[in-house]
């Protein structure tokens, strides 16, 4: 009898504007075992952001008793706010068999390196620095200083890309996600992934 396979960790960063959160939505249509982790922040909500399904939304003074209780996997500070990974429903998920994404920064990520050898590090990349400035532009009225910092960011982002196992351009929405559950299937065949299956036709 096969052995119920743990689920496989993936981590999914990118710039702002390089359009990951869509990217994911359309893989976990696709793929019914793909779980994203809901993440806790101390920003505020963005209009039709849900308290439980978008993040959990926490006050400073929550978040730090967290941490202070050891309940995340990894935490950052990202432009002035803290975002962190709940472990708790981590480890059910991944028991249970099923894929988990963390859709996180890059600073978050290289935590996750560290303390999770086995996750998976994707990176997702805009078309062109030319598109990403006009995503990044035309998505709000943010003030040309903010917009002139999130590219600086990116920039900065996209030059950590390198530590990443793997990276994918998200040219159209339907491209990207199937290039992001290819990569993921690929990674469970890896043979470094396989020992117990192999034990089981000895
Ligand atoms: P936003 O405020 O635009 O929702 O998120 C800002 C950045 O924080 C994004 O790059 C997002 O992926 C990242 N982020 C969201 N949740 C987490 C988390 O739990 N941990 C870390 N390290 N980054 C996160």
């Amino acid at each position: 009898m096969m052995n119920k396979r743990r689920g496989l960790l993936v981590v999914f960063s990118g710039p702002s504007g390089s359009g990951k959160g869509t990217v994911l939505k359309e893989a976990m249509k696709k793929c019914e075992n793909l779980q994203l982790s809901v993440s806790v922040t101390t920003r505020a909500p963005r209009e039709g952001e849900v308290d439980g399904v978008d993040y959990i939304f926490y006050s400073q003074e929550q978040f730090k008793e967290l941490v202070s209780q050891n309940g995340f996997l990894e935490w950052a500070c990202f432009c002035e706010n803290y975002y962190g990974t709940p472990r708790a429903r981590i480890e059910a998920l991944l028991s249970e068999g099923k894929d988990v994404v963390l859709e996180i920064e890059v600073q978050g990520a290289m935590k996750i390196r560290e303390k999770c050898p086995d996750a998976v590090l994707i990176f997702n990349l805009p078309p062109s620095m030319e598109e990403l400035k006009n995503r990044l532009e035309g998505r709000n009225t943010d003030a040309p200083e903010v917009i002139a910092k999130r590219l600086e960011t990116a920039v900065w982002e996209i030059s950590q890309a390198k530590k990443y196992d793997y990276v994918l351009v998200n040219d159209t929405v339907d491209n990207a996600a199937n290039t992001l559950l290819a990569v993921i299937e690929g990674e469970k065949c890896n043979i470094n992934r396989n020992e117990k299956l192999l034990a089981e036709y000895k």
